[in-house]
């Protein structure tokens, strides 16, 4: 049996559910609502972006037992479309979809592993790292990516004329963006900093035959021209000030709920740049409260890198000002970003999950992801930020011995080999590492092996 798409089930099977649940787009401000399939990123009255709400009411027609269920079974299923992660929480995420409209890659499901000897290193016994880049196109822009792309796919087929979709990125939205395109026959356009994204990055859209544009500028650049660019007839913005990437996102937080047999961790860490992903986070773990799944809340730490830290500024002048900065180079390239879109967004997912705001030095990041490389991960620059701001929040005493942490990786560190070389030749930029590891160049010679192995052990 094929592990991906087995031809399209009929309507109504095994997990098949009823099509009365729906969701759409809402203004914050003025409560006014918008179907999801508008072409329409801000409310028209107060400019703030919208939300997408679901029909909570509808979705209590099921127990929190039986959606437990359900999602339980259909984590090992083969059925179109619920082998995916995202879709297999189809009624959480985009109820309305016409299953003939998703466009998934498998996306989801990543694994949620026990870094025991990492943990042990830093006091911490139950400390797990959700790895969200072990993903079709290597980071967690994929779940979002396969509710956008799904969605255009089904306004084209009902007649809305959209030509293209386009997005600015700090590498990874782009890669995401081209896969699902490329697999949907839709045109992508990507704007990227020129110069500013890893080759593994800047190879993904061009392979997947989108219209990349290398702009002379840094990513709030692009963003900017990016915003203008939607306002053309026929393009549609897939940046995160659209709602619908955030729904897949929400994903997450119930998948390591659901990963800890449906119990709550105690902290999560996420690397924040353009903040869309913690707010999904929040999300997620909002919907599986309302629904009844869960009674606690976990508590949520966005760590930023010092060089790209808006949000830390702001949270340490308790939110009362927030003021874009010009971010600065670090290697922790996808979340170098000075004027975060959903700013907003987070600070209210902050308030509600006692969230904290850390931030790490590029010296940091890049010991933490090479100490924990040495445990056995392959850790992504970002996912040196938040293991950096891990040992800042043990260190403050912020989190306890006992207490169970998850780290989100965003991203799969195979894309950021550059990084990983540069630290262990000792060529990263004013730093000096720590616990390099280099090649030993020997003669084809036996005795010259066997001496360098003893020699090590
Ligand atoms: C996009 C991205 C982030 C930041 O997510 P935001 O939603 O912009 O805060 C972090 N890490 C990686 C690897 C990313 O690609």
């Amino acid at each position: 049996m094929c592990l991906f798409r087995t031809g399209r089930p009929p309507a109504s099977g095994l997990f098949s559910a009823p099509m009365s649940y729906s969701c759409r787009y809402r203004c914050v401000g003025t409560e006014e609502t918008f179907p999801v399939d508008q072409v329409i990123y801000r409310s028209p009255t107060t400019g703030e972006l919208l939300e997408v709400e679901h029909d909570l009411a509808a979705l209590k027609d099921r127990s929190p037992a039986s959606w437990i269920k359900l999602f339980d079974e259909r984590k090992g299923s083969n059925k179109w479309p619920y082998a995916s992660g995202v879709w297999g929480k189809k009624e959480w995420v985009m109820p309305g979809i016409d299953d003939n409209n998703i466009v998934s890659l498998h996306e989801g499901h990543t694994n949620l592993f026990w870094a025991e000897r990492y943990g042990a290193s830093l006091g911490l016994d139950d400390l797990w790292i959700k790895l969200c880049g072990n993903s079709h196109t290597g980071s967690f822009k994929d779940l979002g990516m396969t509710v956008l792309v799904s969605v255009v796919k089904q306004m084209i087929s009902q007649g809305t004329p959209i030509q293209a979709i386009v997005c600015a990125s700090t590498g990874d939205t782009s890669a995401a963006l081209a896969a699902y395109c490329a697999a949907a026959g839709i045109r992508a356009v990507v704007l990227l900093p020129a110069g500013k994204v890893t080759t593994a990055q800047l190879v993904q859209p061009l392979a997947n035959n989108a219209l990349v544009c290398a702009l002379d500028t840094d990513f709030d650049g692009c963003m900017a021209i990016v915003k203008r660019l939607a306002e053309e007839d026929g393009i549609y913005l897939a940046n995160s000030m659209n709602s619908l990437r955030l729904e897949g996102q929400k994903t997450v937080g119930i998948e390591v709920v659901q990963q800890f047999d449906w119990q709550v961790p105690d902290w999560v860490i996420i690397p924040g740049g353009n903040l869309g992903n913690v707010s999904a986070l929040g999300a997620g773990f909002d919907m599986l409260e309302a629904l009844g799944l869960i009674t606690r809340r976990p508590r949520i730490c966005v760590a930023q890198a010092q060089a790209a830290n808006p949000l830390y500024l702001a949270y340490q002048k308790g939110w009362h000002t927030f003021e874009p900065i010009t971010a600065q180079p670090t290697e922790a390239s996808a979340i170098r970003i000075g004027n975060p879109v959903s700013f907003q967004r987070a600070v209210r997912t902050l308030e509600k999950y006692e969230g904290v705001v850390e931030q790490a030095s590029e010296k940091e990041l890049s010991e933490a992801a090479a100490a924990a490389d040495r445990t056995g991960t392959f850790a992504c620059p970002h996912t040196g930020v938040a293991l950096a701001c891990l040992s800042k929040l043990i260190g403050s005493k912020q989190i306890k011995p006992g207490d169970r942490v998850v780290v989100v990786s965003t991203a799969s560190g195979l894309k950021f080999t550059d990084f990983k070389i540069r630290y262990h030749e000792q060529r990263l930029r004013d730093i000096d590492s720590d616990l390099p590891n280099q090649p030993k160049s020997l003669p084809n010679d036996y005795e010259a092996v066997k001496r360098a192995v003893l020699n090590s052990i």
